[in-house]
């Protein structure tokens, strides 16, 4: 008999599990539960977007593509970014199609990363980032925000976290956990500690598509940024196509070419069918995005507003489709409110914990879900709450 876990590797071994994976767990196993835990779109893909993958299947288009993903759905990702961000990405030599914006994030960690180095991750923030960090042999370092500041990156707090170690920060807006936004003058400032310190940006813009209010801002649009993004991005949440598995990441042939190694030997190429249904989406998928996003904003303004009316008090999230309100109010660790509201009133949201210690206290929802089930979570939670404060 071997021991297994003599062999595991210590990296590996020092994981945490994602806190979000338990609450999952304890959900599936009850009936009559509300979920607002999922990060994904409630909308099935787009029946355009569908049928272009079945065409390719009628047509057997079923091998591989080039490593880096066809040509012609770089050329569109290049388009459509031109649109979205006014920087022009060579198809060529500076864009590349990877397994979700998840495997794009790994690439382009694994593609700077030198032992030791630090990456700023900026919390709360998406349960990968430190993990992935720390996967490729860097060290992550946590910058907290802060409720108070709706959980904007306040310069000086990054400021203080750089060493000589540093390499590189993860910026993600809209954000997930928290739906806050950055604008192009938030951004701006940024950029000068970026430029000051010479460091990489690895910039996660999945929910790009998904902004309410303000127009949204790119890092890469700040002048002199492109040079030092990757630029993280996928057809997972704007387009409701979480199960395709489809991303991509876009940067400077140096970089793009250093992830292509990576990316050719340890997955080849992104799958055939959904880099197919993807040149539709970026052609013919516009409309459908807008719609989706009307449809969230509403259910966004109705939930936001139903959760301060409760006592949970909440910003109006810029983005995305999560509000983060706190449960402060309730004495209870956001933890112990996301236990006890399964339990007794079966709707299940994840404890702000999860995402790095400036979230404790606040929980995440997603009001990617029917307006009746919201509404009804809404008076499950008015509920749960009044008996607590
Ligand atoms: N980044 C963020 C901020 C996310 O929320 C997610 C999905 N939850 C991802 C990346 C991964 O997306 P994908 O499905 O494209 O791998």
């Amino acid at each position: 008999m071997i021991e297994p876990s003599h062999y595991l590797s210590t990296t590996v071994k020092d994981l945490k599990p994602s806190g979000i994976r338990k609450f999952f767990d304890l959900a599936a196993g009850m009936e009559g539960v509300i979920s607002l835990g999922v990060g994904e779109p409630d909308f099935v893909t787009s029946w355009n977007i569908r049928e272009a993958c079945i065409l390719s299947l009628e047509q057997g288009y079923t091998s591989y593509t080039a490593n880096a993903g066809l040509y012609e759905l770089r050329r569109e990702i290049s388009h459509y970014l031109k649109e979205q961000t006014t920087v022009e990405y060579d198809p060529e030599k500076e864009i590349l199609v990877t397994v979700g914006a998840s495997q794009a994030l790994d690439l382009a960690l694994r593609a700077i990363i030198n032992p030791g180095d630090e990456v700023i991750v900026i919390e709360p923030s998406f349960v990968s980032y430190a993990s992935l960090v720390s996967l490729a042999g860097g060290v992550p370092v946590s910058v907290q925000t802060n409720g108070e500041m709706e959980f904007k990156l306040q310069p000086g707090e990054l400021e203080a976290a750089i060493t000589n170690k540093t390499k590189a920060i993860i910026l993600c807006s809209p954000n997930n956990p928290t739906g806050t936004l950055l604008n192009k003058q938030e951004l701006e400032k940024i950029a000068l500690i970026i430029e000051k310190y010479d460091l990489l940006v690895i910039s996660d813009e999945i929910y790009a598509e998904l902004t309410y209010d303000e127009t949204y801002s790119s890092f890469v649009s700040i002048e002199g940024m492109a040079e030092r993004t990757i630029l993280v991005s996928g057809f997972s949440k704007g387009f409701a196509m979480t199960g395709w598995r489809l991303g991509y990441v876009a940067a400077c042939p140096e970089f793009s070419s250093a992830m292509l190694k990576i990316h050719q030997y340890s997955m080849m190429c992104a799958p055939t069918m959904a880099q197919y249904a993807a040149i539709e989406a970026m052609k013919n998928g516009k409309e459908d995005v807008l719609h989706m996003k009307k449809s969230y904003k509403q259910r966004r303004n109705l939930f936001v507003s139903a959760l301060n009316e409760i006592g949970l008090s909440c910003h109006i999230p810029g983005g995305a489709f999560y509000a983060f309100p706190s449960v402060h109010k309730t004495g209870l660790t956001s933890e112990e409110f996301a236990e006890q509201l399964l339990k007794e009133e079966k709707v299940a949201v994840v404890p702000g914990s999860v995402f790095g210690a400036s979230g404790e206290g606040y929980i995440r929802c997603s009001y990617a879900s029917s307006l009746e089930q919201l509404q009804e979570a809404l008076r499950r939670m008015q509920r749960f709450v009044q008996n607590r404060v």
